[in-house]
């Protein structure tokens, strides 16, 4: 079914350039899908090169005036944009709920921790200090500053429309770069209302734009010469496609990619904590979390007490429209819904056990969302597919073993290494683990380690492409380029020849 508007039109989700609607030349869309309902509720343009070189360039015209705006000015918009989202964050999060299919009250956590990188953009001016040294040779200063490095391009994943481009764009503008947004094509609208926000809150134009689109709008971002850096996030492959070209175009990228994401239970937790931590890290937002647990490594002889405590818990969850008093939502397309069920199917044919088993589950919505319950497997081996593949979806998969060493070194060998976590009560097998295990994000007792603000977000191995990860100081770092400034002011007895290379004196 297609949703229409009063005209009985389909609504158009067009790119935002120039504080503006552009509807573009590219004829091409795709329909957006409430997943809770099946029903078409829009068609978003997908970009062409044109389209795409339209929105770059007001990037390109804004970015002299924006990188000389002065840091009160630039920092006093960023405060209003807070101000605005904190005021008017619901909007927001029911337009996620309505494109994404998470539940309303998820939709609102995650604006919460995009938010929190606002909040932290607006104390931008300590982090854009440099340093200086008087008289690092006679009469001769030393100091340090950091620019903007121009152009960013920031392509988004579907599974946090609004958290993940906030990761990025607000450290991007607060420290004077101008942004082009690349949102996932499956939930589109979140970025048009950020954008029409940032303009409300007094952002000039061209400094924040979205281009819509796919593979070529990305292309187009990867290859232009005015982006200057590039921040990704996604599936491995892509995060990898992302990294090379933009690398070999002379960018800076981050890509961060895909995540299988372990926790560890020990024999000593607290197996009442760890159920509940399994499964709302397991199936919060359909387990469409890149910091998701899908893989549980049960240690020792307390799996099956673990594995009843978690069935007992998952079957009180309810499943339906994320608008209604639900837990958990539908899945984001129908066809990504028909993936993970089949990755159910092959496990129960490789011979584990379907303690919970989501596949006809009967959820509180429309008979044509995308629903899949929350499905548990126990007795899973590592050569099946629910284990070796990110699923991306409401799966959590128990695998037993004898010992701490063999948890430790199924996590190490994957190929991921997005998040971690361990329960146990014993402070030094803890201490232990966050030094060996080969992981960007680790949690004691915590199931979904997402780093505070002010701290940086970021995987390890395959679930990371390049050096620095997101917000944080990293984040700084990573939209502005460092200068050292040597200087040393009209003195006559400075003069002189000498061809020899400058010594300190
Ligand atoms: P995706 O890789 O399909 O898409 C990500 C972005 O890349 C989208 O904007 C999409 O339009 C674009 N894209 C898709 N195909 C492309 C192609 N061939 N060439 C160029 N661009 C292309 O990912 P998704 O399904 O939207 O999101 C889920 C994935 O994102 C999962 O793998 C998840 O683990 C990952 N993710 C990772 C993190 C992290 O922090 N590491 C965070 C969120 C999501």
């Amino acid at each position: 079914m297609t949703r229409r508007n009063g005209t009985g039109q389909v609504r158009k989700i067009a790119h935002w350039s120039d504080n503006k609607t552009f509807t573009g030349t590219g004829a091409n869309t795709v329909p957006v899908t409430n997943p809770a309902t099946g029903t078409v509720t829009g068609q978003v343009s997908l970009a062409s090169v044109e389209d795409a070189h339209t929105v770059i360039d007001a990037a390109v015209a804004a970015f002299p005036a924006w990188r000389d705006t002065s840091l009160a000015q630039r920092t006093a918009i960023i405060f209003k944009f807070r101000e605005l989202l904190n005021e008017r964050k619901s909007e927001l999060a029911e337009i996620i709920t309505s494109e994404h299919g998470k539940v309303v009250s998820d939709a609102l956590g995650e604006v919460s921790r995009g938010q929190e990188v606002v909040e932290f953009a607006c104390g931008i001016a300590h982090l854009l200090k440099g340093g200086m040294t008087e008289n690092a040779s006679t009469s001769v200063d030393v100091h340090s500053i950091r620019q903007p490095v121009g152009v960013v391009g920031i392509i988004s994943p579907f599974n946090f429309p609004a958290m993940v481009p906030m990761w990025f764009f607000p450290i991007a503008i607060a420290t004077g770069n101008t942004v082009v947004l690349k949102p996932s094509e499956k939930d589109p609208s979140a970025a048009i209302w950020i954008a029409e926000l940032w303009a409300e809150a007094g952002l000039p134009a061209g400094v924040f734009n979205v281009l819509q689109g796919d593979k070529t709008a990305v292309d187009e971002l990867l290859t232009h010469r005015a982006v200057k850096a590039i921040s990704f996030v996604g599936s491995t492959p892509i995060a990898e496609y992302v990294y090379a070209t933009g690398t070999a175009h002379g960018k800076r990228v981050q890509a961060l990619g895909g995540a299988k994401n372990h926790a560890v239970v020990l024999p000593d937790a607290d197996l009442d904590l760890a159920a509940d931590a399994m499964v709302n890290a397991g199936f919060g937002s359909a387990g469409e979390r890149c910091m998701a647990i899908s893989a549980l490594v049960a240690v020792g002889d307390i799996a099956d007490e673990l594995v009843s405590k978690i069935a007992d818990r998952t079957n009180t969850l309810k499943i339906g429209d994320g608008t209604r008093d639900s837990d958990m939502g539908p899945l984001v397309t129908k066809v990504h819904r028909d993936k993970v069920a089949s990755y159910v199917d092959a496990g129960e044919a490789a011979g584990a056990t379907i303690v919970v088993d989501g596949r006809d589950v009967d959820a509180d919505g429309e008979a044509n969302g995308f629903w899949l319950g929350p499905t548990l497997i126990d007795n899973v081996s590592t050569d099946m597919s629910v284990y070796t593949d990110e699923i991306f979806g409401p799966v959590l998969s128990v695998v037993r073993v004898d010992s701490y060493e063999e948890a430790l070194d199924l996590i190490n060998s994957g190929p991921f290494g997005n998040g971690t976590a361990i329960f146990t009560n014993d402070g030094g097998a803890a201490r232990r683990f966050q030094n060996e295990v080969e992981v960007g994000m680790v949690g004691i007792n915590v199931p979904i380690p997402v780093p505070t603000a002010y701290y940086s977000f970021g995987g390890w191995k395959s679930s990371l492409f390049g050096d620095t990860h997101a917000h944080g100081t990293e984040g700084v770092h990573f939209f502005t380029r460092g200068k050292v400034v040597t200087s040393r002011w009209l003195d006559p007895s400075h003069g002189g020849i000498n061809l020899g290379f400058p010594q300190n004196n």
